[in-house]
């Protein structure tokens, strides 16, 4: 069956049914809109991102409900970076008239067993035509203790920066799945279903962001375009000049492993490849050990150091005592830089 045999109406019908509800939702998907509870004396976030199919995704080696989780967890970094906690989700779709229903109700699967792992409630959204290729945009609305929100502009000179988790393993998955086949014949299978898994299921970090903004974190951003992207954001905004330690940064064994079968360097998919949503943050030396030895006890996530902040401006990257220029390297949508 096609979505043209059952049509908007049928599809938000369905979604109407089969949507799991939950606390704070006075009325969902629906109505003219949905109807929500807010936290007394919280602060509102919101969030949205959207998603272009050959532009962001794949579905030749993503499964739709890959895709449904996918698309959602991004949205839920950006509240895990702010230190909050994820409340609502609405979804739009511009969906081609000859997309199986299948494939639809995959991604609603995906994004709907997302949702309930992390408490977040689907309450609405807009589904809409799409001439060629599928469109998704996903709004999240998160909320936080009032003034707790970790900015991007707080950080400090003789603040540290620290990192969850590892870096370059969504980019080493993403660089098997494209691969020919007879590039993986050497590697451990292992190492290659941790790097895609990496990159097809990624975790936002939501426990962790709650425990480092209650630690005393002075900023944080989610590593979704690379570390050398996010710390040059870090720097700016926060009018800060940031050094990061080459050596220092976390990179996984499978991703060693898949770097070097692909003569690539591992700390260049650090730094320049994107979608490991780990976050990057910094705090003042006196709080950093408390706030890795909770995150690392109550998540199992660790927190590593990798450099520090100063007066000045712009990025550094140091390397066995030489200190070079880290320029920001995001893909830009319209330049295609
Ligand atoms: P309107 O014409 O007022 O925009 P719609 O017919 O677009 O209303 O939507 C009807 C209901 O279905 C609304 O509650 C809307 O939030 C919900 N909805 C529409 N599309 C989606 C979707 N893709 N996912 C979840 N809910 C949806
Ligand atoms: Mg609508």
């Amino acid at each position: 069956m096609k979505v043209r045999d059952i049509g908007e109406f049928g599809l938000i019908e369905r979604w109407e049914r089969e949507v799991p509800g939950g606390p704070g939702l006075v009325r969902g998907i629906g109505d003219d809109a949905a109807i929500l509870e807010a936290t007394p004396g919280a602060q509102w976030l919101a969030t949205t991102d959207t998603l272009v199919e050959s532009v962001h995704f794949d579905l030749s080696f993503t499964t739709p409900e890959q895709l449904g989780r996918r698309a959602l967890a991004a949205n839920l970094s950006d509240i895990a970076a702010m230190g909050g906690r994820a409340r609502f989700a609405l979804v739009s779709l511009g969906l081609e008239t000859d997309t199986d229903l299948a494939v639809v109700d995959s991604f609603y699967r995906g994004l709907t067993a997302e949702a309930s792992r992390w408490g977040v409630i689907l309450v609405g959204g807009d589904t809409v035509r799409s001439p060629r290729s599928m469109i998704i945009g996903i709004t999240v609305l998160g909320d936080v203790e009032p003034g707790r929100a970790v900015r991007r502009d707080g950080a400090r000179p003789g603040d540290l920066l620290l990192v969850t988790g590892d870096l370059g393993g969504s980019a080493a998955g993403l660089a098997t799945l494209i691969s020919e086949p007879s590039a993986l014949s050497a590697l451990d299978t292992r190492y290659v279903r941790e790097v895609r898994a990496r990159h097809l299921e990624p975790e936002p970090r939501l426990r962790e962001a709650r425990i480092i903004a209650a630690s005393g974190a002075t900023s944080m951003i989610d590593v979704s375009d690379g570390l050398a992207n996010e710390a040059n954001h870090l720097a700016r905004q926060s009018g800060v000049s940031i050094v990061i330690d080459a050596e220092k940064i976390p990179v996984s064994e499978a991703t060693q492993a898949v770097a070097k079968a692909f003569n690539h360097d591992p700390v260049d998919w650090a730094l320049n490849g994107g979608e490991d949503y780990e976050l990057l943050f910094t705090a003042p030396p006196e709080c950093v050990g408390v706030l890795a030895d909770t995150v690392q006890t109550q998540t199992g996530t660790p927190i590593r150091i990798i450099g520090r902040v100063k007066e000045g401006a712009g990025c550094w990257l140091e390397e066995g005592g030489v200190r070079a220029v880290l320029p920001s390297s995001s893909y830009d949508h319209f330049t295609r830089k």
